[in-house]
């Protein structure tokens, strides 16, 4: 499964969130927990219509679909030259298949900042600047040997190198891989090397407890918007202080204190909206009595491949998928009501799948 990885300068409020992260995760029952590794979170994800296909199914379960998280610690400036491990801390970023970079937006004299001050930008701009020379090594280490392979008239070579090409100029004047305009063959080409600023970014920025509910009283918060619009990129404003509280109370706890902060979701909860969104995922469900189930697939994703990721067999035996789109159960009222309506449609093994699609999946066993 697609995982965000959580980046930060150390001190800006990383550990904090993640611990919220991995609380809010503890609650979740039917999650083989063994498996884990101690630096994944993962999370349950919020969607308000699952609540609507309880009231309908009155299911014995009901089971959200989720969404994880890797903790990467530690990067430091010098990351790149292999300061504090930074290297290692880097290869964990090429795992990832996107960035939530945490930002410091919150004074507390009694907390230090790596740099002294704060300053969100040149916060990030560190940060930013470290991913960029991990990213010039790859290409510096690859490039003159495509080079060659390119004057010798090899035409995959040839795509690969006018790639590396364009990226080392992006890289020598500090910006990321994602800014450079590739075709699509060069984009296939550079794939492999996992860019690290070649993947989405979400700035978290981290505000202090008393901010949140006007963030852009901040100054801090709007210099970091700023930078993310010029970026391309997007920012949830949390109080990780605040999430590590409410990751401890429950359902209803937790919308008492949200109403007292004056919130309609956690920050947690817009992370994982905004994290999903940027890794284009979406969620089609699975509902009858016994269980209402919410699972995520890629946008784009074709129904026996969505099959698929409830069970191999069922991509395998796939014969067609009875879909209703969740719009349409809602107004009908009903599944058999959908049905007399000419809502139910049967797809075979080329129908794109929707956000939303409720599904029963026909296959030979
Ligand atoms: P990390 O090094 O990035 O993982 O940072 P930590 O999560 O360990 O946080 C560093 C310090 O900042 C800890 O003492 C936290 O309690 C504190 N901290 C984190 N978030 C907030 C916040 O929203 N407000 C305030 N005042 N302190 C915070």
């Amino acid at each position: 499964s697609l995982t965000t990885g959580i980046v930060g300068l150390p001190n800006v409020g990383k550990s904090t969130l993640f611990n919220a992260i991995t609380q809010a995760g503890a609650e979740m029952a039917n999650y083989p927990f063994c498996t884990i590794e101690p630096n994944v979170g993962i999370v349950s994800v919020p969607d308000v219509r699952l609540n609507k296909l309880n009231e309908m199914y009155h299911p014995k379960k009901t089971i959200p679909t989720t969404f994880e998280f890797t903790d990467i610690a530690g990067l430091v400036k010098g990351a790149s030259k292999g300061e504090g491990l930074g290297n290692q801390f880097l290869a964990n970023i090429r795992q990832v298949d996107a960035i939530s970079h945490v930002v410091r937006c919150f004074e507390d004299k009694n907390i230090t900042h790596v740099s002294g001050k704060i300053d969100p930008i040149d916060d990030i701009e560190t940060i930013n600047l470290e991913l960029v020379l991990s990213d010039m090594e790859q290409v510096n280490k690859r490039i003159d040997r495509v080079g060659k392979l390119a004057k010798q008239k090899d035409k995959a070579s040839i795509v690969e190198f006018s790639a590396l090409q364009k990226l080392k100029e992006a890289f020598e004047e500090g910006k990321p891989a994602r800014h450079v305009a590739l075709t699509e063959d060069e984009e296939a080409a550079i794939k492999p090397f996992n860019f690290l600023t070649n993947k989405p970014v979400l700035y978290v920025a981290n505000t202090s407890e008393d901010d949140v509910a006007a963030p852009d009283d901040n100054p801090y918060v709007q210099a970091v918007k700023e930078f993310a619009e010029k970026d391309g990129s997007e920012v949830v404003v949390i109080s990780a202080r605040i999430e590590s509280e409410i990751a401890e109370l429950d359902g209803e706890e937790k919308e008492v204190f949200l109403e007292e902060l004056g919130l309609d979701a956690s920050g947690l909860d817009r992370l994982i909206a905004k994290s999903y969104d940027l890794l284009g995922l979406a969620t089609y469900f699975t509902a009858g009595e016994k269980e209402v189930r919410a699972w995520t697939f890629s946008k784009g994703t074709k129904a026996p491949q969505a099959a698929g990721i409830i069970h191999s067999d069922f991509e395998r035996g796939f014969i067609r998928a009875e879909i209703v789109s969740y719009e349409d159960l809602i107004l009908a009222g009903s599944e058999a009501a959908a049905k007399e309506m000419g809502r139910l449609r049967l797809e075979g093994k080329d129908y794109v799948m929707q956000d939303g699609d409720i599904v029963n999946f026909r296959f030979n066993v």
